[in-house]
């Protein structure tokens, strides 16, 4: 019982254990789920701002370019309106600009501002051993604008460049120019990112691009990098940037988790306890039910069980309805001198010493019982019996419990008288009906002179 009383609360602890915990965390994956959906949304906003930003500034070297093929390659326009498209890009843009440049056959001629930019003039965007320049030789190759990755310039300071090349059409052909370039200060464009948005929502970043040995090259991040990041990829004209972000706290709170599997242990433990004390209450029950059951003295069945057990309440017919029982009242002879001459103990020994030979002679299976009916009176059933058994077993009853004997009361004689009514196939009739018809044969006993069984 112990066992059945710790080991299925024990297994209900655990059930829901597992069960609350395995919903808890799928609802968490949900939610971590999402969160990093609306992570990659944010990302993609921050991306599309300066994916707008750096197209916007670029669009604008086209300008130069048309200038350039309408002036029929001279750089005169460049004078005046060199001043006024770096301006119109860093409003449009909103990207600080180091220079806008205009170079017939890759060699810079004019730069705008000068200040700060003289160190460019005359600089060969067509050789390669420069920094930055693969883009020029890439753009005139591919005869299409092609930006830089951030590189050191001449003049100082990391710049990011975007290298259009010009080509004029002379006699139906079209011929290589030069080219025209702005430079931005990547410094104050990424300042112009205002990645501080993210900072301001909790989210740690990082800005990268895949290097030429794969290695990832980090543009821009957060004081603190984020982990488990999810990555937005997305490309501004020939480059391919990726922005990672994750929350500052990580994905999960773990404050959180720790509390509500606190929550799911103190639940599943309280419905275990429940439980254990509802087996308790029953195992209980079922002992009192079972003492119900036991006459206190002898051990041997009650009244009580007869009328809750073996009989129907309502009908008063036996509960199983094969049962074929035979019976006998079994009365101790003269028992008042018993208890008279040697004391109640050793009358309840007596009754004892009687109850015990009865017990001997039920198979106690089968529906075979002995029943204290009261005092020092017994029933004893025996199911599905022959006559010539059922006499049989009255007799070596009657026999046995004449040789009872306590040592230290050697002149105390105990005998029974027995009223037997065996089973009639013919005629079967109900319980009471057969302890009223044993009874009779018991009184006959009693006036045939006791110690005798009549059937
Ligand atoms: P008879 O042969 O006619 O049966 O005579 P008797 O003296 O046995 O008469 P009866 O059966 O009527 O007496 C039963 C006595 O059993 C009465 C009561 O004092 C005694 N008795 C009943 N229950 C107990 C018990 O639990 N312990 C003891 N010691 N005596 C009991
Ligand atoms: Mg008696």
């Amino acid at each position: 019982m112990k066992r059945r009383e710790y080991f299925y609360p024990a297994v209900t602890f655990l059930v829901f254990v597992i069960l609350f915990s395995s919903i808890f965390f799928l609802v968490e994956k949900k939610i971590t789920e999402e969160n990093q959906e609306r992570h990659l949304y944010i990302a993609s906003s921050q991306a599309n701002l300066m994916k707008n930003s750096v197209d916007t500034a670029i669009a604008r070297v086209y300008t130069f370019s048309a200038l350039i093929r309408d002036n029929s390659g001279s750089t005169d326009f460049f004078d005046k309106e060199g001043k006024i498209i770096y301006n119109e890009i860093i409003l449009d843009s909103g990207i600080p600009l180091k220079n806008v440049a205009i170079a017939p056959n890759g060699v810079v001629e004019k730069v705008y501002p000068q200040i700060g930019n003289e160190q460019l003039i005359g600089f060969d965007f067509m050789d390669i051993s420069k920094a930055g320049n693969e883009a020029a030789i890439e753009a005139y190759k591919r005869g299409d604008v092609v930006i830089t990755n951030p590189f050191d310039l001449v003049q100082g300071g990391l710049g990011m460049a975007g290298r259009l090349p010009v080509f004029l059409e002379k006699n139906g052909t079209e011929t290589f120019w030069g080219l025209v370039t702005v430079t931005m200060d990547f410094d104050q464009m990424i300042e112009s990112f205002h990645f501080e948005n993210l900072t301001d929502q909790y989210i740690n970043y990082r800005l990268w691009y895949e290097g030429e040995e794969g290695e990832q090259v980090t543009l821009a991040k957060s004081v603190k990098e984020p982990e488990n990041a999810v990555s937005f990829d997305f490309p501004i004209q020939n480059l391919n940037w990726h922005l990672d972000v994750a929350p500052r706290n990580g994905w999960q709170n773990h404050f959180q988790i720790a509390a509500v599997m606190l929550i799911i242990l103190a639940v599943s433990l309280m419905l275990a306890l429940l439980l254990m004390d509802k087996i308790r209450i029953r195992h209980v029950n079922e002992q009192l039910e079972q003492l119900a059951h036991l006459d206190g003295l002898t051990n041997c069945y009650s009244r009580h069980y007869v009328n809750t057990i073996l009989l129907n309440r309502n009908t008063g017919c036996w509960n199983d309805p094969r049962a074929r029982y035979s019976l006998a009242i079994v009365d101790i002879d003269c028992f008042k001198n018993i208890n008279d001459t040697y004391g109640h103990e050793i009358g309840d020994r007596a009754i004892l010493a009687v109850a015990q030979v009865l017990r001997d002679h039920s198979r106690q299976m089968n529906g075979d019982c002995v029943i204290r009916h009261g005092g020092d009176e017994f029933i004893i059933l025996w199911n599905d019996v022959s006559r010539e058994r059922f006499l049989a077993k009255l007799q070596e009853i009657v026999d046995s419990v004449r040789e009872i004997s306590f040592s230290e009361y050697p002149g105390m004689k105990l005998t029974i008288s027995v009223g037997g009514v065996a089973y009639e196939k013919e005629d079967p009739i109900t319980y009471y009906e057969m302890c009223g018809k044993a009874d009779k044969k018991l009184y006959q006993a009693k006036e045939n002179g006791r110690d005798q069984f009549v059937v």
